[in-house]
């Protein structure tokens, strides 16, 4: 465990870490996170990341705190207090609308400092010998609000969804939107069929991964078909390969799904291409 961590300008032990029981963060998941991968001791698409957790901030109205080279200064320093060098690790941002002295759903006005938190923890990865045997998921109706673009704090349904999986000896649970296939309750969703790598196209309805991205980008740059597109439950059934990907997992490959097995129960081929390729792309930074 990394034990440093920043909470509002100051570099303090986890186990010191304090705040308010008036942080809207703790009354309402009035906040939003972000999730960065640091891969031998260096960040993993950090601007990306930050960006997208601008975008949050704006959506819930949460004024702008530090750009995103003062996130970076931040994250640099608590890598160095933590000794972080080589290690594969995750830092954790989570910005909540700050403390306030009455609990109202109201913002407080005047408006408060947000409450900024980062902290470092071990980025755990399936083995080798798992990633090619694959994994289990469950299909559940995503129970979600409709604004899932905004990576809140308030993860309720993702919890329980995700717990859903854990329930039924799976790992990750896969929502159901209208009858399609939108993502997972902590991942983004692709399919192969046909040769053809797909995955449902950004909407409001889901988080637009960073992940997500990087393999639209790599399967471009690497001449492998994929295209956007709406996939059904049936369509998921009847896939060649199904992939969940996450920051914190990678590319993960998908052979059983509500029981059912997927094409033969084998990780495809085309997961082992697109694996090497961001492996490769991965130890080139
Ligand atoms: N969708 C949801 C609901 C998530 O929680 C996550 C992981 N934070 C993702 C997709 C994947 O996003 P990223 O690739 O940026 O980690």
């Amino acid at each position: 465990m990394s034990s440093i961590v920043y909470l509002n300008g100051e570099y303090v032990p986890r186990s010191e870490a304090r705040i308010s029981v008036m942080d809207r963060g703790f009354l309402f998941g009035d906040g939003i996170y972000e999730i960065i991968g640091v891969y031998n001791g260096r960040l993993f698409r950090s601007e990306q990341h930050l960006e997208r957790l601008q975008r949050s901030l704006m959506a819930i109205k949460i004024e702008h705190q530090f750009r995103i080279e003062e996130y970076e200064q931040i994250i640099q320093e608590l890598l160095e207090q933590n000794n972080i060098t080589t290690e594969n690790k995750y830092i954790y941002i989570q910005v909540t609308r700050g403390i306030s002295t009455t609990r109202s759903h109201n913002f407080p006005k005047p408006s408060v400092k947000p409450s900024i938190f980062m902290m470092l923890d071990d980025l755990v990865r399936p083995s080798f010998a798992q990633l090619q045997k694959g994994f289990k998921a469950i299909t559940r109706e995503d129970s979600r609000w409709k604004d899932c673009f905004i990576k809140t704090i308030s993860l309720l349904p993702n919890v329980l969804l995700s717990e859903e999986a854990i329930e039924n000896d799976a790992t990750e649970t896969i929502l159901i939107h209208n009858g399609y296939a939108i993502e997972g309750s902590n991942s983004n969703l692709f399919n192969v069929k046909n040769g053809v790598i797909i995955t449902p196209p950004k909407s409001e309805h889901m988080l637009g991964g960073i992940t997500r991205e990087l393999i639209i980008e790599l399967a471009q740059q690497n001449n492998l078909p994929i295209k956007e597109n709406n996939i059904t439950l049936n369509d998921l059934y009847s896939s060649d390969e199904i992939w969940v990907t996450s920051a914190s997992r990678d590319i993960m490959p998908i052979v059983n799904l509500d029981d059912q097995i997927i094409a033969n129960g084998q990780v495809g081929p085309m997961w082992q291409q697109m694996q090497t390729i961001f492996q490769g792309y991965k130890d080139a930074l």
